[in-house]
Order: structure tokens, then C-alpha cells, then sequence
């Protein structure tokens, strides 16, 4: 199964998995993903995202890419709350130290 499918896939598990049904996104590739090897941008009003994912990933870290990504869409209606009061970068460290141990506690590798 190619990259782009593979995570299409383990997003569409991770999605049902948290019942966030209601939410419709699409799949692309990102040369850039400047800062880790996935992305996700998101309208919380419109419950819209797209998902991006490193051309050059392996096929074993898509799984654990998915869950980070999907976790963001998990926070994003506290974290757009949040973000009224508080500055972006403050609590985009403070969301992926819950992210993390979300994702440690599941023991997703
Ligand atoms: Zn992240």
C-alpha cells in the first residue's frame, strides 16, 4: 500500500476511533513539513481539515504520524478557544506535550 493511501487509511481508524464523524478532510502530500514528518490545518467552524504527510516517511511511522495528527483535531476546539487568550506558540508546546502522552500512554509506536 503506498504512503498516501496507508495514511488516509490509519486517519480514517483514528478518526472513527475518537467519533469525530462529523469532521470531513483531505490527504496530501507536503515536500515541505518543515518541522516533522506530518501536518494538519483545520477550520473548526466548518470541521474541515487537511492532513499532510511527508513524501519520504516509512510505511512503520504512519500509523504514529496519523494518531499525532488526528490528536490535534481531538484538541481543536479547545485549543481555538485557547488560542483567544493565549499566544499560538505557547500553546502549541503545551498541546503536544498532551499529545505525547496521549500517544505514549497507548503505547503507539
Ligand atoms: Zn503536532
Amino acid at each position: 500500500m503506498k504512503i498516501l493511501q496507508l495514511y488516509e487509511k490509519r486517519l480514517d481508524g483514528w478518526m472513527n476511533a475518537f467519533g469525530l464523524t462529523d469532521w470531513r478532510y483531505d490527504v496530501k502530500f507536503d515536500p515541505e513539513c518543515p518541522t516533522s514528518d506530518g501536518d494538519v490545518h483545520y477550520n473548526v467552524s466548518a470541521r474541515w481539515a487537511t492532513f499532510k504527510i511527508h513524501r519520504e516517511v516509512k510505511a512503520k511511522e504512519v500509523n504514529s504520524i496519523a494518531l499525532h495528527e488526528v490528536l490535534h483535531i481531538v484538541l481543536a476546539e479547545y485549543t481555538a478557544q485557547a488560542e483567544t487568550v493565549f499566544s499560538v506558540p505557547f500553546l502549541a508546546g503545551k498541546e503536544h506535550a498532551i499529545i505525547h502522552r496521549i500517544i505514549n500512554a497507548m503505547g503507539v509506536k
